[in-house]
C-alpha cells in the first residue's frame, strides 16, 4: 500500500482497455472519461488542536442512471485524484447492481484518530455547510466509508434538515437507526461480499469448509465479513488492521479477537496468535484472501507471491491494473470490487427508499432481497460474460456497466 500509483488513471486504463475488448466506440467511451461535477472546499474550524482548515471534496462522476451516490471518506491520504477513482467505481458499481443511480464519492482529508468527538461533530457539520447546495436526495446521496460512521451520517443528515428547515433523511444513509437508518445496513458490505463468495465457490466447486481465509483490514467491511464467515463455520486463518496483523494456522477465534479488537483498539497481541505484517499477510498460504483496507494492497511488486486461488474485494482498488493481470495469468479468481463490495450500496438505496416512502423493512426482508440483488449480478456476470467472452469478473463487469451507462447517456441524447 505504500507505492504511490494514481487509481484514477488506472481505472482509465482499464476503461480503454475493455472498451476496446467489447468493441465500444471510443467516442462513447469518451463521457465516461471525465468526471461531470467536482466540488472542492477548504474551510476554518476551530478545533480542540486550534484554527484548522480542512480540505474536502465531492467529486458525482456520472448522473447518466440517477442522483448520484456514494461515500465519504475521512482519511490522511484522501486526495482528489483518489475521490475521482472512487467515484468512477461508484457509477460502475451502480450500474452493475442495476440501482437507480450514478455515481460519487467525497472525502476529506484528516486523520479522525487525533480529533475529539466534537471536533468531527464541528468538522462534519461545517463539511455539509459547504456542500449543501451540491447534494440531496434526488441529487446526491452520500454514505459512510473509510473512518466514517453512522455518527458521522446522523449529524450530517441533521445539518442538511436544519438547513433546509424540515426533516431530510434521504439525503444520507448509514444512519444510525434511531434516525431512519436501515437494519442490515452495518454488515451489509460484508453480508453482499459473502453472498458473492459464496456463489464463486459453488461454481467453482470448492467446499466452503475446507477452505482458509486471510482477511486485511478490520473495520466494518473486514470484522463484519469475519463474523459472517464464523457463522458459516468457515476458517480465517489471519486478519490485520493499521496497526498490524495476528495468524493462526489453525483458525482464529473471531469472537475473542473482535473483543480484543474492541478492548485494545487494535487485532496486534491477540493471544494465541503469530504476528504477521500487512503484506506478510497478503501472501499467506490461504484459499480465500479478502482485502478489506485500501487502494493498491496488490501490486505488480507482491501479485507474483500471492497464493490464494480467490481474491474477494471489499476495500475499494486493492488489485492494480498490471497486477490483475497477474493474477489472471496465475488463474486466481479476482471477484472485483464493483461487485463483492456492492452490497453496501445495495443497502443504502433500500435505505433511501424506506426513508423516502417513510417506511420500515424487517431484517429478513433486506436480507433476502439483498442476496437475491447479489446473485442476480454475479450470474449475470458469470453467464453472460465470464463464460461466454472468456474474461475474468472485472472486465465483465466493466463491460457490461459501461454499456448500461452508455446507452442510458445515449438515450438522453447527450452522445
Ligand atoms: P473502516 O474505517 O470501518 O475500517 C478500515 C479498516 O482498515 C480498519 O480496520 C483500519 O485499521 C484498516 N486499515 C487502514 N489502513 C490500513 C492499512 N494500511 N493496512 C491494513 N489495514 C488498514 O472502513 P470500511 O468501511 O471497512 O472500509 C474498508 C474498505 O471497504 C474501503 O476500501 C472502503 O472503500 C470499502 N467499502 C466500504 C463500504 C462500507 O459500507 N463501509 C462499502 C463498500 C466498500
Amino acid at each position: 500500500m505504500t507505492e504511490k500509483i494514481n487509481p484514477y488513471e488506472d481505472a482509465l486504463n482499464r476503461l480503454s482497455e475493455v472498451a476496446e475488448k467489447f468493441n465500444i466506440a471510443e467516442k462513447d467511451i469518451e463521457i465516461l472519461k471525465h468526471p461531470k461535477k467536482i466540488l472542492m472546499v477548504n474551510f476554518p474550524v476551530h478545533t480542540s488542536k486550534g484554527l484548522k482548515i480542512i480540505n474536502g471534496y465531492r467529486v458525482q462522476y456520472n448522473d447518466a442512471l440517477g442522483p448520484t451516490k456514494g461515500g465519504l471518506r475521512y482519511h490522511p491520504h484522501v486526495d482528489i485524484e483518489e475521490v475521482k477513482a472512487l467515484s468512477f467505481w461508484m457509477a460502475l458499481k451502480n450500474a452493475v447492481l442495476d440501482l437507480p443511480y450514478g455515481g460519487a464519492k467525497g472525502g476529506i482529508t484528516i486523520d479522525p484518530r487525533e480529533y475529539t468527538k466534537e471536533d468531527l461533530e464541528k468538522i462534519s457539520r461545517e463539511f455539509i455547510r459547504q456542500i449543501h447546495l451540491f447534494i440531496g436526495p434526488q441529487i446526491d446521496i452520500p454514505a459512510p466509508d473509510v473512518y466514517t460512521t453512522p455518527q458521522i451520517m446522523a449529524w450530517m443528515m441533521d445539518e442538511y434538515s436544519k438547513i433546509k428547515g424540515k426533516h431530510v433523511p434521504g439525503v444520507i444513509t448509514g444512519k444510525p437507526l434511531s434516525v431512519g437508518g436501515s437494519l442490515v445496513r452495518s454488515y451489509s458490505t460484508a453480508m453482499g461480499g459473502f453472498c458473492v463468495l459464496r456463489e464463486a465457490l459453488a461454481k467453482y466447486k470448492i467446499n466452503p469448509l475446507e477452505t482458509k481465509t486471510a482477511v486485511q483490514g478490520f473495520g466494518n467491511a473486514g470484522m463484519n465479513f469475519a463474523e459472517i464467515m464464523k457463522g458459516q463455520n468457515m476458517k480465517i486463518v489471519a486478519v490485520s488492521d493499521s496497526k498490524g496483523g495476528v495468524y493462526n494456522e489453525e483458525g482464529l477465534n473471531i469472537e475473542a479477537l473482535v473483543k480484543h479488537k474492541k478492548d485494545t483498539g487494535t487485532v496486534v497481541d491477540f493471544p494465541s496468535a503469530k504476528a504477521v505484517t500487512n503484506n506478510e499477510l497478503l501472501e499467506l498460504n490461504v484459499d480465500i484472501l479478502v482485502p478489506a483496507a485500501l487502494e493498491n494492497a496488490i501490486t505488480e511488486a507482491n501479485a507474483g507471491n500471492i497464493k490464494a486461488k480467490i481474491i474477494l474485494e471489499l476495500a475499494n482498488g486493492p488489485v492494480t491494473h498490471k497486477a490483475d493481470k497477474m493474477l489472471y495469468e496465475k488463474n486466481i479468481v479476482v471477484l472485483p470490487d464493483i461487485l463483492a463490495n456492492a452490497g453496501g450500496v445495495t443497502v443504502s438505496y433500500f435505505e433511501w427508499i424506506q426513508n423516502l416512502y417513510g417506511d420500515r423493512w424487517t431484517e429478513e426482508e433486506i436480507l433476502k432481497k439483498l442476496d437475491s440483488r447479489m446473485k442476480k449480478a454475479f450470474d449475470n456476470l458469470y453467464d453472460n460474460y465470464v463464460t461466454q467472452s472468456y474474461v475474468d469478473f472485472r472486465t465483465a463487469a466493466y463491460a457490461y456497466a459501461i454499456k448500461k451507462i452508455i446507452e442510458a447517456e445515449k438515450d438522453r441524447g447527450h452522445i
